[in-house]
């Protein structure tokens, strides 16, 4: 039987992390003006596997400011591109990903502009943003939910990912596309857009602090009460 919305224990165990996440790292609030329009957020993630983010916004901003547009980056040499993108962690992937993304985008639409999302309802526009070539739901989600779109979606990285694994939040072997199915419809209704936001960027910071890939912190945790390998552990 499906529970009403809200409803679900893990809604509260949302609020709650919410609430200890902003108590232990204080408020991460995007400001509007560091809001990207939706082709800049969806290039900064093709190219942004295993890279850091402020590297990853370097090399984004570089591209455009270089070439002038997107329609000249995607029409730029491969080898171009790829000596332009030494700084991310995958110089060439990232490369062919754009380049093939990028071109994708203009055979669909006819031109570099995904201002077409903004009039479909969000899993409809994020169905249509996965089938780009090196789209993913990491990806299609943060151009719905960072850039200018502003919509209801949540962010999950790696770290966001298992930090909800190893809370019971979501099944432990769930991958992004299945984390998200799973934890959408359980965020508290009256989350906005920018609270799915600050969520993501707090959990994101638990993630890189006590609950890091190997040798988690629990004894430390703000969140050892409300997880279930938290609680599991002798005192
Ligand atoms: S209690 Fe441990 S496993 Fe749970 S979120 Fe904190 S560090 Fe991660």
């Amino acid at each position: 039987m499906q529970l009403p919305l809200g409803d679900d224990p893990r809604t509260e165990t949302l609020r709650a992390l919410h609430a200890s996440l902003i108590a232990r790292f204080g408020r991460i609030v995007r400001p509007p003006e560091k809001r990207r329009e939706p082709v800049w957020v969806l290039v900064q993630g093709v190219i942004g596997a295993r890279s850091k983010t402020a590297v990853s916004n370097a090399s984004t901003d570089f591209l455009l400011e270089h070439y002038g547009s997107w329609d000249a980056v995607a029409k730029a040499p491969l080898e171009e591109l790829t000596a332009h993108l030494a700084r991310q962690t995958f110089p060439e992937q990232s490369a062919r990903r754009l380049k093939d993304c990028l071109l994708a985008i203009a055979e669909k639409r006819g031109k570099l502009d995904l201002s077409l999302l903004g009039d479909m309802p969000t899993a409809a526009a994020m169905e249509w943003l996965e089938t780009l070539p090196g789209v993913a739901r990491k990806n299609s989600a943060g151009v719905m939910n960072t850039s200018t779109f502003d919509r209801s979606a949540l962010v999950i990285d790696g770290h966001h990912r298992r930090v909800m694994q190893r809370m019971g939040l979501v099944p432990a072997r769930a991958d992004t596309t299945r984390a998200y199915d799973e934890l959408m419809p359980v965020l508290p209704p009256e989350w906005s857009a920018q609270d799915m936001d600050e969520h993501h960027l707090l959990v994101k910071k638990l993630g890189q602090t006590y609950c890091r890939p190997s040798r988690p912190d629990c004894t430390a945790c703000l969140a050892r009460g409300i997880c279930q390998t938290g609680r599991g552990l002798s005192p």
